[in-house]
């Protein structure tokens, strides 16, 4: 048998034999002082008040979720993989950009409504897409911003069905549909499922409703697109559209330009 206060220190019921002289660490001091770390707050109202009792989220808890979900994005968006897809790394001189450029560096200064840059392959179509989500990432850090080719983003929805990803196909869903600025970089003729277009048309209609700052890439005729999302897209009182008619700069001097595309 043990004495009961052995058996009542090991189960943490009694204070354990302390040292004469011993001071108890202090608790560290909270990080928030307006609520203590508790990360959210009742408000002090009236009980017959319709938000009395009600939790909500200290402003260091909206900061500390806006901060995770700005990672998350830019984990998801890999701007790092692009080193040289800045404006000053542009080159402005190539015939047949300027315009295009310009419209981009005005978007990064005011992300309003949509822009639709539309051209041939190795135009610098997404350098610009880029261009713009590093610009405003430099000057507001914690920015929703995604960067996405869109098969890649049916790709990312895909993977959520799969539960050892760690992240459930509605939280995704949601970060796309509401990030502060959504680039969708090389949308087109999508080779997918049904179900995929279906998504990829929620999250594009869902932006349209709302008016949600969005850049879209394609080097599609427009009339290959999808029409319920062209019509979205091409909506004048929304979207810029920006045609580059530049040559492609990956292109060799020895191969003939293409010829111009008709529509269909
Ligand atoms: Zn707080």
């Amino acid at each position: 048998m043990k004495p009961l206060g052995d058996v009542l220190r090991r189960i943490h019921l009694v204070e354990p034999e302390r040292p004469p002289g011993y001071e108890p660490p202090l608790a560290p001091a909270p990080t928030c002082a307006i609520c203590n770390d508790a990360g959210y707050l009742r408000r002090d109202v009236p009980t017959s008040h319709p938000s009395f009792g009600k939790l909500f989220p200290c402003d260091c808890k909206v900061r500390e979720q806006n901060e995770r979900r700005s990672n998350e994005l830019g984990r998801l968006s890999n701007l790092d993989a692009f080193t040289a897809h800045t404006f000053d790394d542009f080159d402005g001189s190539i015939p047949g950009v300027q315009d295009a450029l310009q419209s981009a560096r005005d978007y990064a200064d005011n992300p309003d409504g949509w822009l639709f840059l539309s051209g041939g392959v190795g135009t610098g179509k997404t350098h610009l897409a880029i261009a713009i989500a590093k610009d405003r990432l430099e000057r507001f850090p914690m920015s929703n911003i995604l960067f996405l080719v869109v098969p890649d983003l049916l790709d990312h929805l895909r993977a959520t069905f799969d539960p050892n990803r760690g992240v459930s196909y509605d939280e995704r869903f949601e970060q796309i549909r509401r990030a502060d600025l959504l680039i969708l970089d090389d949308l087109g003729t999508e080779n997918t499922t049904p179900w995929a277009r279906e998504k990829l048309f929620q999250i594009i209609n869902h932006r349209y409703n709302e008016r949600s700052a969005t850049v879209v890439t394609s080097n599609h005729d427009v009339y290959e697109i999808e029409d319920r999302i062209r019509s979205r897209l091409l909506d004048q009182r929304l979207t810029t559209t920006v045609q580059i008619d530049a040559e492609d700069f990956r292109r060799p001097a020895w191969l003939p330009a293409p010829r111009p595309r008709g529509r269909r």
